[in-house]
């Protein structure tokens, strides 16, 4: 555990967190039947202790749980691993046929989920498992979202928090639906949330946008990750990239804006450098004159026009992806070992969408 307390005061986070209010004032909960969605992507060199210790963690908070591991296309022997823990623990264990990615990963874990309320955490100890109690407590007394926030990104190099600081400004900036910044997928949350989650049928699944476009009564506990176990981060800086750029075009049209934007005063700029052409060619009868002008002046509106054209086919490129409606992950693996049963009978659009997966 790290030495931070959970106490909702650290400096960049405290002035736009939700502060806790008092839990008389807030609706009791049934018992706690929790699912523990568990996304893991080659973590084999500790996912034994990983379940273990959380499994420790939650027997004595709910009355009933499960852990929901998804193995998203793992190369190492995460498989067997898992297939040897379900002897053992409550689990339920689906593989996944490739790499989805941990979005995908995890929206596989929402949908299989059964408790009335499903903590989402990495296999790789970088969550605080110390921190589950706190987060319980807070959905006793109310809370449908409760997220961890990284309060300290100290270890991270300053070209990182810098990328960090600009998406999350750009994400935010215009946006009706505010992503709180450095919240990530640590978080606790009701079934409401879990099945409003599900509701969405988006095939990008920016998953950090969609927590809080669900809204809700959230609240955050800041954090400082652990160092990871073993093994090395599956996001390296242009996966990142990546991610980001999903982020913003499927949460934003701001990019596209400042595009409009940068055409029109370019075409401001045109106008009156034209009108001062013209009229020094007809007073000083120069018409030589210019050239450098010119040249750099047609290579900057064709990096313009290329860059926002780029801009374009990102977006068409995600609504491409949405108009194909391809299943978001296959399941190849389903080994039931919950001791959770459906709470209520399924739907029949559940029994559709079971038999197609997203
Ligand atoms: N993960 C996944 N699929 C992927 C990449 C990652 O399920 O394609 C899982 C991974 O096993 C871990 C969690 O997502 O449980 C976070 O991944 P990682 O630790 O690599 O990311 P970081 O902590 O650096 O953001
Ligand atoms: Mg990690």
């Amino acid at each position: 555990m790290n030495d931070l307390p959970h106490s909702r005061t650290t400096p960049d986070t405290a002035s736009t967190l939700p502060v806790a209010q008092p839990a008389a004032l807030l609706p009791l909960r049934e018992p706690l039947r929790l699912s523990c969605v568990v996304p893991a992507y080659n973590e084999a060199g500790h996912l034994e202790d990983f379940l273990r210790a959380l499994n420790h963690t939650v027997q004595g908070l709910a009355l009933d749980w499960e852990i929901v591991l998804v193995n998203d296309g793992s190369k190492d022997a995460t498989h067997d691993i898992a297939l040897k823990m379900a002897q053992e623990l409550p689990l339920r264990y689906v593989e996944l046929s490739r790499n989805f990615g941990k979005e995908a990963a995890m929206s596989a874990g929402l949908d299989h989920a059964r408790g009335n309320a499903v903590l989402l955490i990495d296999a790789d100890f970088q969550h605080p498992l110390a921190m589950v109690a706190e987060m319980v407590q807070l959905w006793n007394s109310g809370y449908d979202m409760i997220y961890g926030v990284i309060a300290d990104r100290a270890a991270e190099s300053p070209l990182k928090r810098w990328g960090t600081n600009v998406f999350y400004y750009l994400m935010n900036k215009g946006n009706a639906v505010q992503i709180p910044a450095n919240a990530g997928d640590f978080r606790l949350m009701d079934r409401k949330v879990v099945d409003a989650l599900r509701q969405l049928p988006e095939h990008n699944r920016f998953m950090k946008g969609l927590y809080a476009w669900v809204g809700f009564k959230s609240v955050a506990l800041p954090f400082v990750p652990e160092e990871r176990k073993s093994g090395t981060s599956a996001f390296s800086t242009r996966k990142l990239a990546t991610l980001a750029m999903q982020g913003l075009t499927s949460f934003t049209t701001l990019p596209l804006k400042v595009w409009s934007f940068i055409g029109a005063c370019v075409s401001v700029v045109a106008l009156v450098y034209g009108v001062y052409i013209t009229i020094e060619s007809i007073i000083f009868d120069n018409n030589v004159d210019g050239w450098p002008t010119l040249a750099a002046g047609l290579m900057l509106f064709s990096g313009v026009q290329l860059m926002s054209i780029g801009i374009l086919g990102e977006y068409i490129g995600r609504i491409y992806e949405e108009v194909k409606r391809r299943p978001l992950y296959i399941v190849a693996h389903d080994e039931d070992c919950s001791p959770l049963t459906p709470r209520n009978p399924p739907s029949s659009s559940d029994a559709a969408r079971d038999q197609t997966p997203r």
